[in-house]
């Protein structure tokens, strides 16, 4: 039996993919998105996040950190977040009296992490459901997630999986059989605004989409994320048009971009990595960003939460 580190499960969710789904966040992802609203999902180790709105500053979890991690600071407490963590217990989250700390990241069982997907399996069998993996990124821990989808095709659960593609290539074909849709990033043609945006090239992704494309294209939808400045020039969004349309990929979705992770980062003592001088796409920008798809053939959509 394997283990994994989750970060969250969620439950009657009505995106990322068909129907009502239980959404399996797997923590760890080998790309650093400037846009990404899920932070707490990047590193592969559990970390600690602190709430500003529910901290009252007063530092039960400096008396009870074993590791001096937590200093006092004028509005609420200063953690050295090189320093948290050692004590693996993580006392502090317990001692705190108003739920101003939680543990982001817990390790699982692929068999607890399926009996808590089996017990929505009512909703999938009505509305033509299942489970999506996501992250982070799920094949980043390949063993445990082949795991969750042998267990989940034993039990006629249907599975997806949300990939930022940037994985080795041996990895996502040999789960491949097991997954029935794959929700696949693609952010960037161009290798060098996808390194400036995401901190690796973007050779690896579209190799294995090319693979994966091969060997069943009617199983891809291509995600797109319209980041303002970033990935929404007609130049980059017709070039993903287009490879979409040449490798048989009949489903594409845009993901507009938003800022609901903010405060996330405030929470895992990050800063916010993107300034936007308008960060909301205007609906006739989404209107011409769907139709680049659509005259391309590719059955486009706004998609996402
Ligand atoms: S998680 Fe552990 S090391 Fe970090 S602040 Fe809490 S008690 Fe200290
Ligand atoms: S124990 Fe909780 S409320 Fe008190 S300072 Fe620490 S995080 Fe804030």
């Amino acid at each position: 039996m394997t283990e994994g580190m989750i970060f969250d499960i969620q439950h009657y969710a009505v995106h990322d993919g068909p129907g009502i789904r239980t959404l399996v966040f797997l923590k760890g992802c080998p790309l650093r998105c400037l846009w990404c609203c899920n932070p707490e999902s990047q590193n592969f180790g559990p970390e600690l996040r602190h709430s500003m709105v529910r901290c009252r500053a007063c530092y039960a979890c400096k008396d009870h950190c074993t590791a001096g991690a937590i200093r006092e600071g004028e509005s609420g407490p200063l953690m050295d977040r090189e320093a948290c963590g050692v004590c693996k217990t993580w006392p502090c989250v317990e001692a705190c009296p108003h739920g101003a700390l939680a543990v982001m990241g817990r390790a699982m069982t692929a068999e607890d992490v399926v009996a808590r997907v089996a017990a929505d399996a009512a909703f999938y069998e009505n509305s033509g459901g299942g489970v999506t993996f996501s992250g982070g990124e799920p094949f980043a821990q390949p063993e445990f997630l082949e795991d969750l989808l042998l267990r989940c095709k034993v039990l006629g659960i249907r599975s997806a999986v949300e990939t930022c593609g940037h994985v080795p290539e041996a990895a996502i074909l040999e789960i491949e059989p097991l997954i029935g849709l794959f929700l696949f990033d693609v952010k960037a043609m161009d290798p060098r605004l996808h390194e400036r945006c995401t901190g690796a090239s973007n050779e690896l992704i579209l190799k294995n989409l090319r693979a994966l494309a091969e060997r069943d294209a009617s199983k891809i939808t291509v995600r797109v994320p319209l980041v303002p400045g970033y990935t929404d020039a007609e130049e980059n969004l017709s070039a993903i048009a287009s490879l979409t349309a040449e490798l048989g990929i009949a489903q594409a979705e845009l993901m507009s971009y938003h800022e609901l992770g903010r405060d996330k980062y405030e929470g895992l003592g990050r800063p916010y990595p993107i300034t936007l001088q308008d960060p909301h796409p205007l609906s006739a920008q989404m209107e011409a960003a769907l139709r680049i798809f659509r005259e391309r053939g590719v059955a486009c959509e706004i998609g996402g939460e």
